[in-house]
């Protein structure tokens, strides 16, 4: 995973390039989405397949972008304290109705009195909105999905995301982080790469353990303090 960690650098170029194409896109995005929203109550009934899939793809699209957008380097990036297990409460509600959606379940166990880290709390948001996803997409008969908090010494607290499903193999597991690498009809291939991208910017490592048919674990650490 540290190689992985290594190949985002060489996308910092690519991602400000697209970063700049995709601000472009959202205009014009938005205006679409609002005009076909506009001409679903006029439609005839035999068109409404074509307009699920125009509203499916449109949302793909956009999903894409915001994607890419979190590639570039933020213009500002603010690094505060930041009270991770509300970050990670927050996240959780947030994925509640879909988790239901797929007959899974999260759970959240947080240690007491946990030191507030040094974080960018929307990135790191996105980081365990993407991990969190994938979990429940990868478990398409429902199950527990646990979420762990804790101190695990004096520099870094500890995040795992456990889950109960199909799993990965070795292979799988070595190009996770890999730009478009994606095993799904409908996936980006790119919330990976994105939130390896972040742990590496807030001096984060990630560890993934996964077994076939039983599920995955992704451990991240992240610093109590930058530096
Ligand atoms: P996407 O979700 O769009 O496919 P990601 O970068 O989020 O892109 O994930 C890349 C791939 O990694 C997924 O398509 C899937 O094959 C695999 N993957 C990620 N997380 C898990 C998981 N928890 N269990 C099984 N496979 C996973
Ligand atoms: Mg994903």
């Amino acid at each position: 995973i540290q190689e992985k960690l290594k190949k985002s650098d060489t996308l910092n170029i690519v991602g400000e390039l697209a970063a700049g194409i995709a601000h472009e896109i959202r205009n014009p995005m938005t205006a679409l989405k609002g005009f076909i929203q506009l001409l679903e109550s006029d439609l005839e009934d035999e068109y409404g397949m074509y307009f699920n899939v125009i509203t499916t793809e449109l949302s793909r699209i956009e999903s894409i972008i915001t994607e890419f957008l979190i590639l570039a380097k933020p213009q500002a990036i603010q690094y505060k304290k930041a009270n991770i297990t509300k970050i990670l409460q927050e996240t959780i509600e947030l994925l509640n109705a879909q988790a239901t959606m797929h007959n899974v379940l999260l759970k959240l166990k947080a240690e007491v009195d946990l030191p507030e880290i040094y974080a960018e709390g929307n990135q790191l948001k996105q980081v365990f909105i993407n991990i969190i996803k994938n979990a429940i997409e990868a478990m398409p008969k429902g199950g527990h999905i646990y979420v762990k908090v804790n101190q695990k010494d004096q520099k870094y607290i500890s995040i795992s995301i456990i889950d109960e499903g199909i799993g990965m193999s070795d292979e799988k597991l070595n190009r996770l982080g890999e730009p478009f690498y994606t095993t799904k009809d409908r996936g980006t291939g790119l919330g990976l790469m994105v939130s390896f991208k972040i742990i590496k910017e807030h001096n984060g490592i990630v560890n993934v353990e996964s077994e076939v048919g039983k599920g995955t674990a992704f451990h991240i650490l992240l610093p109590q303090h930058l530096s």
